[in-house]
């Protein structure tokens, strides 16, 4: 049946782009168990061994699929990988195996159930991130049910046309099936923004809705279809005039895009050519081709976390080692700037022995961490410091809160070097070394933490939580994250005096980074250096150009006068308009 015409559902936009196009549904839909039955005693091992026999042909098949992988997807390799941890780390295998014995009952009942335990467990985590990996335990156990069943899901190797794909979900291991050069976007009826759909879509820079819920009932496989990765809407069975409106609005995202990337790759220069740095923050490896794009000046601030929070396991020395490595090179000459682990508060990793703690931001947190587990943080820092003989690494300590913290951290590292000395490893010795303002204190004491430090990069996500006393993820006190508070200001007023008079650099590296109203009083205040998501570089360069330096300066006495967040903000917006006002009245004769 034809769908009617023009009907519209609407998802989560994660990969940009408009495209018009067919329609390939991809009946994946979960494999049902229809039998649940109870085993006698002598048929439980055969049970156990026809499970056994389904994981290993679900393993084989993924090492397949990883040695096939297309060349844009190679970098996320580690999806597979995932997956194949998964399968070697017991976590399915243990308790199904143990609930075929237990309960006599048949392995996909029993694979069911394993599920259904760990899927309770991951629920109750809080890093969406992690939250969402539940998809991968999903996904393994789906592909071991097919096995079961003994039949292996239709080829999407297959696609002899240019296709929008819509599916329930799709998997790693569906998206290295593919053939890639023919598809032109992905639709799904679940996932989140931090889902592998996401990830596959945003690296192969196609088009991309998810959580759409309906796609796969809602759409006849071969209707036309409108995907817009923008907004997440979705047009099904569109007639002409529909058409025509999305086209327009294709040139115009599309005229929109290249201004934006021609014009972010120029620096940001105030009218009265102060250059401020606008550089990238980054949490994988895989995200510094996007900054580039955007039109980073360099990554302000490699955040290291993430390859603890991806595995059960530290990651070694080596696995650390290639990652930055890579970094360095594919931002060289650029700098990047690596910050060790900082773990604690909101990121927790069941790969390291972090306790539970009454209050985890005030607790064993980042730097306290690394001085405790020293030799975690000697492996860190041996991974950096080999990196660093591959581009321009500069190597960062976060929340420092005196000046003891940074010689005992500098007395280790002053120790690894020599011990890569000794092991014959190369580093830069003259690796620039820096530290997170991001502690009250550290701002008090910032002019005698600038004689032992080469930079500060001032952490206002965790400054404004420390300094006010909210807790950064506590929605009923999110009203008070006030980036404008006085305090705020003054804090960040002190730190770069400080800096100034003892020669050190200064970058900010918060979300106010990126937040183009607060861009005067930083330019006024005299920063060096930006560093932001990248989506809001070329926002923020584009504001930066709009400026005069002396202006923004002129500012200051105003904003330092207000006594609350509210007034310092509408003063902000009232210069602005009168500013915008000003700029559209013609010059005086
Ligand atoms: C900050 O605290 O401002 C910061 C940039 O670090 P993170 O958000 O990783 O704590
Ligand atoms: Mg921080």
């Amino acid at each position: 049946m034809t769908p009617q015409e023009n009907s519209k559902i609407t998802g989560i936009p994660v990969s940009p782009g408009i495209i018009f196009g067919k329609a390939r549904v991809i009946d994946r839909s979960r494999v049902k168990i229809l039998y649940q039955y109870l085993i006698s005693e002598r048929q439980v091992n055969l049970e156990v061994d026809r499970f056994k026999e389904a994981l290993a042909a679900t393993k084989e098949h993924i090492v397949t699929l990883r040695g096939r992988m297309p060349e844009p997807l190679k970098a996320h390799g580690f999806i597979l990988d995932t997956h194949l941890m998964i399968l070697d780390d017991g976590m399915l295998d243990d308790s199904t195996v143990r609930t075929i014995l237990d309960e006599k009952i048949n392995a996909e009942w029993a694979l069911k159930k394993s599920v259904h335990g760990i899927r309770q467990l991951f629920d109750q985590i809080e890093d969406e991130y992690i939250r969402e990996r539940i998809n991968d335990v999903e996904n393994v156990a789906q592909r071991i049910l097919r096995n079961l069943a003994g039949k292996e899901p239709p080829s999407l190797a297959e696609l002899d046309e240019r296709v929008i794909i819509v599916a329930h979900d799709l998997s790693p291991v569906d998206t290295s099936e593919m053939n890639i050069g023919k598809v032109m976007g992905f639709i799904t009826d679940v996932g989140g923004r931090t889902s592998h759909t996401a990830i596959m879509a945003q690296a192969l820079k196609i088009p991309a809705v998810i959580g759409l819920e309906s796609a796969t009932s809602s759409i006849p496989d071969g209707t036309l279809l409108i995907v817009d990765g923008n907004t997440g809407e979705v047009i099904i069975n569109p007639d002409d005039e529909t058409i025509i409106a999305y086209q327009e609005k294709q040139l115009a995202h599309e005229k929109h895009e290249s201004s934006i990337i021609r014009l972010s790759h120029l620096p940001a220069e105030t009218t009265d050519g102060r250059r401020v740095v606008v550089k990238a923050n980054i949490e994988f490896l895989e995200e510094v081709a996007v900054a580039l794009d955007h039109g980073a000046e360099g990554i302000g601030l490699y955040r290291t976390e993430f390859l603890f929070l991806r595995s059960k396991e530290p990651p070694s020395e080596e696995e650390m080692f290639e990652d930055y490595k890579e970094v360095a090179e594919i931002i060289a000459p650029k700098p990047v700037t690596i910050r060790t682990l900082d773990l604690g508060g909101d990121k927790f990793s069941s790969a390291l022995p972090l306790g539970e703690e009454m209050n985890p931001a005030l607790g064993l947190r980042a730097i306290r961490f690394s001085l405790k587990e020293k030799k975690v943080f000697r492996r860190q820092l041996r991974a950096i410091l080999r990196a660093s003989a591959f581009g321009h690494v500069r190597l960062m300590f976060p929340m420092i809160s005196g000046v003891q913290e940074v010689l005992d951290a500098r007395t280790i590292l002053a120790d690894v070097m020599k011990e890569l000395d000794r092991d014959g490893l190369s580093f830069d010795p003259a690796i620039s070394v820096g530290i997170m303002i991001e502690i009250p204190s550290a701002v008090t004491v910032a002019d005698i933490l600038a004689r032992h430090v080469d930079f500060f990069s001032i952490g206002t996500n965790d400054l404004i939580q420390y300094a006010l006393a909210i807790d950064r993820i506590n929605e009923h006190v999110a009203y008070m994250y006030q980036p404008f508070h006085p305090a705020i200001l003054r804090m960040i007023r002190q730190t770069l005096e400080a800096a100034r008079a003892n020669g050190v650099d200064v970058s900010l590296c918060g979300e106010m980074a990126g937040d183009p109203l607060c861009a005067p009083i930083l330019v006024g205040l005299g920063i060096q250096e930006l560093s932001m998501n990248a989506g809001s570089i070329p926002a923020i360069k584009n504001v930066i150009r709009t400026l005069s330096a002396q202006k923004a300066e002129a500012l200051l006495e105003g904003v330092f006068r207000r006594g609350t967040s509210q007034e310092v903000r509408e003063f902000i917006l009232q210069r602005k308009g009168q500013e915008e006002q000003e700029a559209a009245l013609p010059a005086a004769s």
